[in-house]
């Protein structure tokens, strides 16, 4: 994990950008048409190189700017943190499991952004990765890749794919360049959001690669307890800032409105958007708890149990409130929240659909977190995060 506490002024790019470039862009360009110049400018802001060592080119920014970085792309656009979430993702699995040779050859041009990556792991219904269909197999002195992956992330604009597949005795990490022979990326899923970046299904049809080269930490190295430890802290973090987006909105909305109503619709008015502005609050709260916790406690006061909050927890609450929080806001904006010339509310509300769904779906981490409590003995002190971000 990163360690280094990013300068304000990167950030405060990232932040300028995501808040005074999308809206103009998105204003500008259809929805559903690949961002490029906003990913040019991400990775001249060296967003792309966030989650890099410094040895490498990149920025090695904290866990804490790493979020941010989801926070303010969340904010503006999903797709955009999307894209960029999977990419930081990758160059950490690019970071830790790589071999020398593999980190020399990709992390420098990842941190550029010359090289965005992408990751086909799921496949529809299946929840473990030793159930994969996926297989990596030997033949020679050469290897090959036969499978279908169900939805990847910018499949089609991606310079390399990182593909999960099963070896028989480990489930590796195939560093595939999509450009040659035996992948087929499939048309554009049709989905309610997250366009821009494009979602498809990949297949490999005796995709042949490097079994040395090629394979993350080598033929044989095994990612399953990476892939198990769900990373779920972007989730909440584009979560929050798409809330903070929507509480914005709204407030605009109905303040430019609210003297020309009649006393008690003004009382009734303050009151919905208190609610709106509670639960956005109660969503910044849990993110931060999540991102700066509190050091452990002497075990002399009682206090609140340490860690106060763990990343499953916090996706699961922020990813469903977020649509409460779409759905009451919309509800204030009456008819321009359904429908008006600028539709920012309706891309969040469409955005938001996917988040508890995606990374790992809210109802396989609730049932984890269930799992946890039922087995746990709570009176020897703090429940340790079962779901630590690798
Ligand atoms: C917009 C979008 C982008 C995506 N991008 C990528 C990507 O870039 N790369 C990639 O590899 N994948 C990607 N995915 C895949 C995504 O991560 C999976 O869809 C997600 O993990 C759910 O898997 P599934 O659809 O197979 O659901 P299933 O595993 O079939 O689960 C469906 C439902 O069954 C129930 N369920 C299943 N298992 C359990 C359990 N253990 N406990 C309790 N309930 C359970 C839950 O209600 C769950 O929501 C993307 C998906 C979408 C929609």
């Amino acid at each position: 994990m990163s360690t280094r506490r990013m300068d304000d002024t990167g950030l405060d790019r990232i932040a300028q950008f995501a808040r005074q470039e999308i809206g103009p862009y998105l204003a500008a360009h259809p929805e559903d048409r690949y961002p490029l110049p906003l990913v040019r400018q991400l990775a001249q802001l060296g967003a792309f190189g966030a989650a890099v060592p410094t040895q490498y080119g990149g920025g090695d920014w904290s866990r804490r700017d790493l979020a941010l970085i989801g926070y303010e792309l969340g904010r503006g656009w999903q797709p955009l943190a999307a894209l960029v979430g999977t990419h930081l993702k990758l160059c950490r699995q690019v970071t830790q499991h790589g071999t020398p040779r593999q980190r020399e050859r990709w992390l420098d041009a990842m941190a550029r952004g010359e090289s965005v990556f992408a990751r086909a792991y799921h496949e529809q219904g299946i929840g473990h990765p030793s159930q994969l269909g996926t297989r990596a197999t030997r033949r020679g002195r050469a290897a090959v890749l036969n499978g279908r992956k169900s939805w990847v992330t910018n499949a089609r604009n991606a310079d390399r794919v990182l593909a999960i597949a099963r070896g028989d005795n480990a489930t590796m990490g195939v560093l595939v360049d999509p450009a040659r022979p035996g992948v087929t990326v499939g048309p554009e899923l049709p989905r309610p959001g997250l366009l821009g970046v494009s979602l498809a299904e990949i297949t490999f049809d005796d995709y042949e690669f490097d079994p040395e080269e090629d394979v993350l930490g080598g033929w044989g190295h095994d990612l399953t307890a990476s892939l198990l430890a769900h990373d779920v802290t972007s989730y909440t973090a584009r979560a929050v800032g798409s809330a903070d987006a929507v509480l914005e909105h709204a407030v605009r909305f109905v303040r430019d409105g609210l003297a020309h109503r009649p006393a008690d619709v003004q009382g009734a008015i303050r009151l919905r958007t208190g609610e709106l502005a509670a639960k956005v609050a109660v969503m910044r709260t849990v993110w931060r708890a999540l991102l700066d916790p509190r050091p452990p406690e002497d075990g002399t006061s009682p206090g609140a149990p340490n860690p106060p909050m763990t990343s499953a927890v916090a996706k699961v609450f922020c990813t469903t409130t977020l649509l409460d929080v779409l759905r009451e806001a919309a509800a204030l904006c009456g008819g321009a929240g359904y429908a008006a010339a600028d539709h920012a509310l309706g891309r969040h509300y469409r955005d938001a659909l996917a988040l508890p769904i995606i990374g790992a779906p809210n109802d396989v981490l609730l049932s984890r977190i269930g799992e946890h409590e039922l087995g746990a003995d709570r009176s020897s002190g703090p429940v340790p995060d079962p779901y630590p971000d690798r």
